[in-house]
């Protein structure tokens, strides 16, 4: 009998994360202030984000990092996620490649970001904060903080994108039966969203707009601290629950990965799943294969430029050295918002320069088209950010039906699409499109990043 899923029990769940910037060749560069240009310290970061997620994030030191035994039991309510084989995958594709995925979109809120919104706002309610705020485009970070934040006992107030929460009305729902405040950003509600209104009163808003509110928030609200959803370094520790999972998995499979791949927006998911595996390259000699799958419509990766930028579209956090395509840059309204981020996070840009990673950009019918054969083979609708990491799995799946050679190809599926169901009918009534970026516009806006 061929087994499909392999699943571990509660009590054999990794207990701790693993921080890679212990074993990196080149640590990443500092975050630094945009002013006076000087590193920041944890106690700079902390009167913004709680104070164990600042010394996580810059901790360069322990390899592993223990999971506190309150997330590890919440982790519990859905972990461990399955990995499963693609058998009715490769049959269509005819290929030799072993394909196995990571299903992430088995839990309470159907992506990957439960896994750091459980671990900052533990962190949260343990230095005794009392409200959580945060922004989210698409809504599946708002959703996961919501939830979270009910969960450790916290008011969780969500700045959404104005348009996306048009668009998605259901994500807002979602977060609003969890016990979240949901608020349309730009809103007159703090002193930034009356500016941008003041300035332009039909912005539909963006992540730079909600940004901006939550920090305001989070800066004038006593006992309440901003959350973060991917890009920071600790929002990637926390998400390796994934990969160190994936490793005793594949295990169980009898196999080891060749090539490792994800969808990247800011680089969380791909690092969950992608950390463990590359430490096995750093230290024991591996040479897996890391391929990150953005968006032809935001290729930060392929074609942007490592720079100090900043994190959002307003300037008002510090400045990171990333691979960005600059902080204004505004990338068309594709249906993956996940993916829709001008920049990469820390660790990853410096991985990405350091030539221990790769990024492909993937058109957006390219990524429908992979979506659409995936539902139909394995039976899950994937996220449209998902289906880039699974166009650019059936890419690597074709190459070796070119050389025959039966490669072991692991992706995580980072949720699911149920959500997101008026994507697949504009696919199916042939109304999408790609979007290309052209080089101008990416230089236009690389000319805005400070030097
Ligand atoms: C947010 C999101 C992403 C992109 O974020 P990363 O930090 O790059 O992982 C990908 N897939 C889904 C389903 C998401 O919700």
């Amino acid at each position: 009998m061929r087994q499909k899923r392999f699943i571990l029990q509660e009590n054999e769940l990794p207990k701790a994360w693993y921080n890679i910037q212990a074993d990196m060749p080149n640590r990443p560069m500092p975050p630094i202030h945009p002013a006076t240009k000087q590193p920041l310290g944890v106690d700079d970061l902390a009167h913004i984000f709680p104070r164990e997620c600042c010394v996580q994030e810059l901790d360069t030191e322990h390899d592993f990092i223990p999971i506190p035994e309150e997330v590890l039991d919440k982790y519990r309510f859905y972990r461990s996620t399955p990995l499963v084989r693609a058998y009715s995958l490769e049959e269509a594709l005819q290929t030799p490649a072993h394909i196995y995925f990571k299903n992430e979109s088995v839990n309470p809120l159907g992506s990957h970001k439960i896994n750091s919104a459980l671990a900052q706002c533990y962190y949260a309610k343990q230095e005794g904060t009392t409200n959580v705020t945060t922004e989210t485009g698409a809504g599946q970070w708002g959703a996961a903080l919501a939830y979270a934040a009910r969960v450790f006992g916290l008011e969780a107030a969500v700045y959404q994108v104005k348009i996306s929460m048009q668009q998605k009305p259901y994500r807002s729902s979602i977060m609003r039966t969890f016990g979240a405040a949901v608020t349309g950003s730009p809103s007159m509600s703090t002193r930034a969203g009356k500016d941008i209104i003041t300035r332009d009163p039909h912005h539909p808003g963006s992540l730079g707009t909600a940004i901006s509110e939550a920090v305001e928030l989070a800066t004038t609200t006593p006992n309440c601290k901003y959350t973060l959803g991917s890009v920071l370094n600790h929002v990637g520790l926390h998400q390796t629950i994934i990969g160190l999972e994936a490793e005793k998995q594949m295990a169980m499979a009898g196999e080891y990965p060749d090539v490792v791949i994800a969808c990247f927006g800011g680089g969380s998911n791909f690092g969950g799943i992608a950390f463990p595996f590359m430490r096995h390259n750093l230290k024991d000699g591996r040479q897996t294969e890391f391929i990150a799958a953005e968006p032809e419509s935001c290729p930060k990766l392929t074609r942007g430029e490592f720079r100090y930028d900043f994190g959002d579209e307003a300037g008002y956090t510090p400045l990171l050295p990333m691979f960005t395509l600059g902080h204004s840059f505004k990338p068309a309204n594709i249906h993956a918002g996940g993916l829709r981020y001008h920049g990469a996070g820390m660790i990853i840009s410096q991985l990405l320069k350091d030539g221990l990673m790769r990024g492909v950009d993937i058109p957006q019918l390219e990524s429908f088209d992979a979506g659409m054969l995936f539902a139909r083979t394995e039976g899950i609708i994937p996220a449209p950010e998902s289906s880039h990491a699974i166009a650019a799995a059936i890419r690597e799946a074709e190459k070796c039906k070119q050389t025959s050679e039966p490669k072991v190809i692991l992706f995580n599926l980072s949720g699911h699409g149920l959500i997101d169901m008026s994507a697949y009918d504009q696919y199916l009534n042939g109304d999408l499109m790609n979007y290309r970026v052209t080089d101008e516009d990416i230089m236009k806006t690389l000319q805005c990043v400070p030097q």
